[in-house]
């Protein structure tokens, strides 16, 4: 690809580019990522899964967020150059907040991993007997560290989250990104879907909160069919949970250099990220 604005950070997935007058211009490509790694195989029409999934919730959330005096980054989808139009949203730059702000109603991953260890999530204590796909009473705020390239997100206190943003933004983070995600999953329910867990990420601009990145996508949530949704186990999927089954059945250590996905995880792949657009939107993806 050959844009000829300047680059201004490549992620595992998306390229940022400086589009000029305080916009960005986020560029998803097809690279997957797993167990922070990005994978040598990509995955067809991911990116613009991504982007128009994002940009259709954007749209779905937008009263949530101005009930809390807050907006999104889109400003966007089709004002993109044409070398990148699908996978590319304009948006407002944003001063990015250090915190992740996770929100799960279900338990699953390294939810589950803490949980079996301590019994609770960082600072949130949990009721006991949950197992893996477990749906929680109440949705609950696990924030994580924003890690440097390279890194691992780590689970943080809420504490942790006062440290870096100030007590009152902390509690406005905690309660916006719970009103998202009750509000997403019940979308998500009557498209059959069952949001387990989704990952949001704030700035500012002019000192207002504006949620930024990626929203309600197969690669920041657990998307399970509702209908095959069965604690006490790994779940069925749309998002990347069939990647990382694979990779561990396929024997990689998760330290040395990812292997190669065989095109059949690859079809499989693009399918469910296909899919969770479809039913999600209720529109064919094309
Ligand atoms: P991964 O998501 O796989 O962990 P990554 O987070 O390193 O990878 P990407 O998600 O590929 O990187 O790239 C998007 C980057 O742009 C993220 O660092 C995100 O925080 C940042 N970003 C998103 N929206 C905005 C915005 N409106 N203004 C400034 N930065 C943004
Ligand atoms: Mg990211």
């Amino acid at each position: 690809m050959s844009l000829t604005l300047p680059l201004v950070a490549r992620g595992k997935v998306r390229e940022v580019y400086d589009a000029g007058d305080d916009r960005l211009l986020l560029v998803a490509s097809d690279r997957i990522s797993a167990y922070d790694h990005v994978l040598p195989t990509p995955i067809p029409d991911k990116g613009r899964v991504l982007t128009q999934l994002s940009v259709w919730w954007f749209d779905q959330l937008a009263p949530v967020l101005s009930s809390f005096g807050a907006s999104h980054h889109l400003v966007s989808a089709s004002d993109v150059p044409a070398e990148v139009a699908g996978r590319a949203m304009l948006v407002r730059r944003l001063e990015m907040l250090p915190v992740e702000c996770v929100a799960r109603g279900y338990l699953s991953g390294s939810g589950t991993v803490e949980y079996q260890r301590t019994g609770s999530i960082r600072d949130v204590p949990l009721p006991a007997g949950l197992v893996e796909g477990s749906r929680l009473p109440e949705p609950v705020f696990t924030p994580s560290t924003k890690a440097e390239q390279g890194e691992h997100d780590e689970a943080i206190d809420f504490a942790a989250v006062v440290a870096a943003v100030g007590s009152e933004r902390a509690e406005q983070l905690r309660e916006l990104t719970l009103a998202l995600y009750r509000r997403g999953a019940e979308v998500a329910l009557d498209a059959g879907i069952v949001l387990a867990d989704t990952k949001v990420e704030f700035g500012l601009a002019d000192s207002a909160l504006v949620l930024g990145d990626e929203l309600l996508t197969p690669d920041s949530s657990r998307f399970w069919p509702a209908t095959l949704w069965s604690p006490g186990g790994v779940q069925p999927s749309y998002d990347k949970q069939y990647v990382r089954d694979w990779l561990t059945s396929s024997g990689w250590d998760r330290v040395s250099p990812p292997p190669e996905l065989p095109a059949d995880v690859v079809a499989a792949t693009r399918e469910r990220y296909v899919t969770a657009y479809e039913r999600l939107t209720g529109t064919p993806f094309r």
